[in-house]
């Protein structure tokens, strides 16, 4: 990996993290057990139904953050950063692009 692909990889996850913790924080709102008070029964039912939904993208999206976090961590710190885990081949551009948290390539990850 040269320099020029690390630094678009380091911008993309940091791109990635600003984006889901906007996410994480419009999510955080709507999960906010204060909003079901002011609801009738009805709509009531149908939000703790959606907030059951939101709850599971919201912890979704925090543990990406946590993953992307440590990817940060790595491809500044580890010069194994881009290599598959598992079988040490280097891990195309591609993937590394839409899934910087990755740790093992396509393979290895099936
Ligand atoms: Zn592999």
């Amino acid at each position: 990996m040269t320099e020029a692909e690390k630094t678009d990889i380091h911008e993309k996850i940091i791109s990635e993290i600003k984006r889901l913790k906007h996410e994480a924080g419009r999510l955080t709102e709507l999960t906010d057990p204060r909003v079901l008070e002011d609801l009738d029964e009805v709509s009531r039912m149908d939000a703790i139904v959606s907030k059951s939904v939101h709850d599971a993208a919201l912890s979704a999206a925090r543990q990406r953050i946590g993953e992307l976090e440590y990817a940060l961590k790595r491809i500044k710190d580890d010069p194994e950063f881009g290599y598959c885990a598992e079988c040490g081949e280097e891990i195309p551009l591609a993937r590394l692009m839409s899934m910087p948290e990755a740790t093992r390539c396509v393979d290895c990850a099936r």
